[in-house]
This record gives structure tokens, sequence and C-alpha cells, in this order.
């Protein structure tokens, strides 16, 4: 045997097999097409408790590790969102490259519903940003394995459920801190009015929230201030505003150690994922006597209708399941101030439990 070089020099795939590995991974599949110029990663992260399902992202990407990469990272939240929502299903993520031109649409996405369906049931996919319940219905043409398509019903855009879902949880978070039934004269700050906060916005104003609004974006903003009234402030203003609630809604990794100082309010609930910069600032909020609802807990709506309309259940069925993340939440609160723990922490724990513990599930009966 030939040792070809006692020092190690880890290319970007090494580090991303030994990524994989740490996150417990349990495959990863690539395509390439060159006639349509198709490059697909699918990340399935866990099989044990169901089929992985998970949306399919079309993205630009400068290589091909930065988009493997987004999809472990993603496919391993996914898995924790099915795991504590109690879904059938285990967590995957597609990514695709995005070409410098697609020339037939079609035929790029019929290329990427025939891998998905080569994976026999192991993953089901679904919208994501840059694709649509259009192209969903392409896929479609080649494999069962696909939800979201135009005859879904309210497929296209995951936001107002996933609106939904944050408001029962910023509810639930009222009622456990402030001992308040309805969020009625409570104040919410919202970082970020797009899709999902302006659906929030809109929920909470209809229950006599005051609102006030932060993003980047001037005709957002206006946007909140014409139809709900909201005041705002400046982006990096609204760690300092006082109110009741904290509401992320724009972008990942809001909360270090120096903003979370900053906060004056009760309650941190938001749509954006991995809202802590690392998840031991779950320590520094809890230290600070502020009640974190869990991001990958509340904000798994579109996760919910999607698995529920998969699994051939109706829109009622998947509002009501989406609206009972106020009792699963409502657990984790009060299991945090029992073993006085980080409200992240006790439910990381509860979906990794889940995870490991659920029998295999068997895709060839499928
Ligand atoms: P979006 O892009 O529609 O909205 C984000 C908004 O934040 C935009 O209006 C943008 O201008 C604003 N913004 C960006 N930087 C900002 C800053 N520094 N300060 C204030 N505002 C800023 O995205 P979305 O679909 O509404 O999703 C919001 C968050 O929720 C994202 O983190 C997303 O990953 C997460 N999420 C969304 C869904 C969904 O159904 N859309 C589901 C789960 C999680």
């Amino acid at each position: 045997m030939t040792m070809v070089s006692s020092k190690v020099h880890h290319t970007g795939f090494d580090r991303l097999c030994r990524y994989a590995e740490i996150l417990r991974f349990g495959d990863v599949h690539i395509k390439f097409d060159h006639h349509t110029g198709l490059r697909a990663i699918v990340a399935i992260h866990n099989l044990k408790r169901g089929p992985a399902i998970g949306g399919c992202r079309l993205a630009p990407y400068a290589t091909t590790d930065d988009a493997l990469e987004d999809a472990l990272r993603l496919a391993r939240m996914m898995s924790f969102k099915a795991a504590i929502n109690n879904l059938p299903h285990g967590g995957a993520k597609s990514v695709i490259m995005m070409p410098k031109v697609i020339h037939d649409r079609e035929a790029f996405f019929e290329t990427f519903g025939s891998f998905v369906n080569e994976l026999g049931g192991r993953y089901i996919t679904a919208v994501d940003s840059g694709t649509g319940a259009v192209d969903m219905d392409v896929i479609a043409r080649k494999t069962k394995f696909v939800t979201c398509t135009t005859l879904s019903g309210n497929a296209g855009d995951p936001s107002p459920l996933t609106a939904l879902g944050v408001r029962r949880a910023i509810e639930a978070a009222v009622k456990f801190k402030l001992g308040r039934d309805t969020v009625d004269g409570v104040h919410v700050a919202i970082q970020g009015a797009g899709h999902v906060g302006y659906y929030l916005a809109q929920e909470l104003k209809k229950l006599g929230a005051r609102l006030t609004v932060c993003d980047v974006n001037p005709k957002s903003l206006q946007r909140c201030v014409d139809e709900f009234d909201a005041s705002t402030c400046a982006p990096d203003e609204i760690y300092d505003i006082k109110a009741d609630v904290f509401a992320p809604c724009a972008l990942g990794s809001v909360l270090n150690l120096a903003n979370i100082k900053r906060l004056n309010v009760k309650i941190v609930a938001g749509s954006a994922n991995n809202q802590l910069a690392h998840h031991k600032h779950g320590m520094a909020l809890h230290e600070r006597g502020i009640l974190y609802a869990p991001d990958f807990l509340i904000n798994a709506g579109g996760l919910i209708h999607v698995a529920v309309i998969y699994d051939h259940a109706d829109m009622d069925t998947a509002q009501k399941q989406i609206s009972d993340i106020y009792y699963t939440v409502t657990d984790i609160f009060e299991r945090a101030k029992r073993e006085n723990l980080p409200t992240n922490e006790i439910a990381e724990s509860i979906a990794l439990s889940r995870l490991i513990k659920a029998p295999q599930f068997d895709c060839e009966s499928q």
C-alpha cells in the first residue's frame, strides 16, 4: 500500500461529505443532464418517519459546493420541522443550479421529474423559491412523487399558511408569557414585510394588534402603513423597539449576542429560518427572560399544508393542523419552564429523539 501524503488536504467535497455525516444524512443524489442543462441535487436527510418531503429550489449558485451545502442545510431543517410537527415524513430538499439560460423549461422540469421518479418514492418534491405550481405540473408528467401542482389548491404560495402558524405561535406565547387570551392591543414589531411578514401583519391587525414594521424595501413598508396603519422604523432600530413581541420575518441569523442585549420585548416569534446566529443564543434569550418560539416549529405551516395535501387530506385538515401549532409550542414553553432550559433546546431534542426512535420507513411499499 502506498501512502500518497501524510498531510490531509480537504477538498470542498471532502468537507461537505463530513458535514453530511455530522448532520446524520441518509443519502444525497446528483443529476447532470447535458441535453437540458439540468444540474440538480436531492439531499435526503431522514426516512425514518416516512417518505422525505421538501421543496425544489431553483437558484443561482456560484459553485456545486455552494448548492450542495444549501441542500444539506435545508434538508436537515425539513426533517426537524416534520418531526416536531408530528408529520409522517422525513426531510429532504432539492436544489437546481440555475443555468444562464433555460432553453426549454418544460424539458428541464420533465428531466427533473424523471430524476425524482428514479428515487422510487424516497423523495417527494414541492414548490420552493424559483419554482411554481406550473413547474410541478410538468414534473407530475414523470412522477407521482410531487405535490403543489395547480390541482393541489393554494399550493403556489405557502406564505399565508406560514403566517397562520406564526400567528398561532404568537397567540400561544402571549397567553403563556403575558397571561392574555388574545393579541388585541398587543404590540408586535415585525422585521421584514415580504410574503410572510405582510400576511402576518394582516392576520394580527384583524385581531386588534398594534404593529411596528421595518423593511429595506420602501414599497413593502408603505403597503403595511396604508393597509394596517402600521408604525415604521429603520431596519437597525427594530431591535430597540419597546414592544411585546419581536417577529423576525426577513433573514436568518439575525439574533446575535449584541442585539439580544438590545431587545426590549418579552417574546420572539417569527417566520425566518435559523433566527439564532448560533443555537447557544437560545440560552441568552432564556437568561434575559425572553420567551423564544422555536423557528423551525412555528414556520412549518407551508410544509404541513404540502404534506397534508400529498397525503390526500383536505385544506380544512391542513388549516387545523397548522392552527394546532398553538398547542405544540405551548407544550414546549411549559417543558422549558419546568426544566429551566431554552425552548430551542427542548424543541431540538424532541425532534431529534423522534428522528432516532421512529421505525425505518419502507419506500418499497409506496
Ligand atoms: P420575502 O423575501 O418575501 O420577504 C423578506 C422581506 O424582508 C423582504 O420584503 C425584504 O425586503 C425584507 N428584508 C430583507 N433584509 C431586511 C433587513 N435587513 N431588515 C428588514 N427587512 C429586510 O421572504 P418570505 O417568503 O416572506 O420569508 C421570510 C422569512 O421566512 C425567510 O427567512 C424565509 O426563509 C422564512 N420562511 C418563509 C416561508 C414562506 O412560506 N414564505 C416558510 C418558512 C420560512
